[in-house]
Order: structure tokens, then sequence, then C-alpha cells
């Protein structure tokens, strides 16, 4: 619970270099809620298992998404997917 919490920039375009195989649980793991501004949508996103990086798609159009985990960053647990 006292791991890097904190998103320092967002990146709205750039797609994962490779597809990640998390296929594990969900449950448990620290997410964002993200308001999709292309779709007038909500949902959350998940860190990733290193823990370096929240990402997710919007629910609609599938555009992705992520925001880096570090010092430095905002704690604000919303944020704005343009
Ligand atoms: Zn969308």
């Amino acid at each position: 619970m006292n791991g890097p919490d904190y998103i320092v920039d967002i990146d709205g375009i750039k797609t994962p270099a490779s597809p990640q195989a998390n296929r594990g649980s969900l449950s448990g793991r620290p997410w964002l809620a993200v308001q999709w501004k292309c779709c007038s949508v909500y949902s959350r996103i998940y860190r990733n298992k290193a823990g370096t990086l929240y990402e997710g798609k919007c629910p609609r159009c599938g555009k992705p998404v992520s925001a880096k985990v570090g010092p430095g960053g905002t704690s604000n647990r919303f944020f704005e997917a343009s």
C-alpha cells in the first residue's frame, strides 16, 4: 500500500509496444478513474504488473491510454483522457 502511486504523465496516443498478457486477477489492483473525453464515458484503468504504469482503453472506441507512476506527479485519482 505504500508503493509509488503518483501520476506524472499521460500519453493518450501511444500504444503498448507489446500486448501484455495481463490475464491475472484485477481484483485488488490499483486503478484510476478515467473520464474519456473522446466518447464521454467513464471507466477504470488498472496498474500494470510492474507497478510502473496505469494502462487501459476507452470502452467505446478502444483508444489506449497510459499514465506513468512515479514520484513528483499528481496523486489525483481521476484524470481525463482526451
Ligand atoms: Zn473513446
